[in-house]
């Protein structure tokens, strides 16, 4: 009887253990360095401006689209391993707005004061209507990886983050929605975590584990 292997080679024989994060964003190459470190995983992450590769055009309807096509675009340009995040915050009474669009929710993209300011502008209706319930919100994050551009079984990890949002800002840490992000059961907002305390129980934090969890040890 043939064994057929399930776990593909991942970090091996590809060109010596470089990946591309499909972002320049300082915060989140020093968040894979350090997790991917923590795990002696033998991966050297490169962010994509190092490159030369410019941002692809997220042009998906979800995040786990809109990650896949940024891990691909990395790669196809690189000719390395490729790994995208996509993350945001989703509101269900508005439909899960402002979704994918949370960076530019306001129209300008990373303005967190104006898209802070909209989305509490927005969800006034809905709290004149239903004055004591709370309006619960949940960060998203989306991980995708691909071994090559068209890799057809991309791992995916995705990290949910359930909580409320306020009325006011509140906490001067994080940055995004994190001031309006309240956690019921911590009595706080994102904004008043500290950054390691955040990491380890957020969407990302979590999809990130769930990441290395898929990887062949
Ligand atoms: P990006 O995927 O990191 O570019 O995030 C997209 C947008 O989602 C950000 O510009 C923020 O508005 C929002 N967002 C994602 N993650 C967080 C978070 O951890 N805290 C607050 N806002 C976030």
């Amino acid at each position: 009887m043939s064994v057929i292997s399930t776990s593909l080679p991942l970090t091996q024989p590809t060109s010596h253990n470089q990946w591309v994060l499909a972002s320049n964003n300082k915060g989140k190459l020093a968040e894979f360095t350090r997790l991917f470190a923590e795990a002696n995983l033998d991966v050297t992450v490169i962010p994509q401006g190092q490159l030369d590769i410019e941002d692809a055009i997220e042009d998906g309807l979800s995040f786990v689209e809109n990650a896949l096509i940024k891990a691909r675009h990395a790669s196809r340009i690189s000719g390395l391993p490729a790994i995208a995040d996509d993350s945001g915050l989703c509101v269900p009474v508005l439909g899960n707005a402002p979704g994918i669009f949370s960076a530019r929710y306001a129209g300008e993209h990373g303005n967190d004061a104006k898209n802070n300011a909209k989305l509490v502008t927005d969800l006034q209706p809905i709290r004149d209507e239903h004055p004591n319930e709370p309006i619960k919100g949940m960060f998203v994050c989306v991980l995708a990886m691909v071994r090559h551009a068209d890799d057809p079984l991309p791992i995916i990890a995705q990290g949910l983050w359930q909580g409320e949002i306020l009325t006011a800002a509140h906490g001067d840490g994080g940055f995004g929605y994190d001031p309006l992000f309240w956690l019921p059961e911590l009595q706080a907002t994102a904004a008043s975590l500290s950054a390691a305390a955040k990491n380890r129980i957020s969407h990302r934090g979590q999809a990130i584990q769930q990441l290395l969890a898929q990887l062949p040890s």
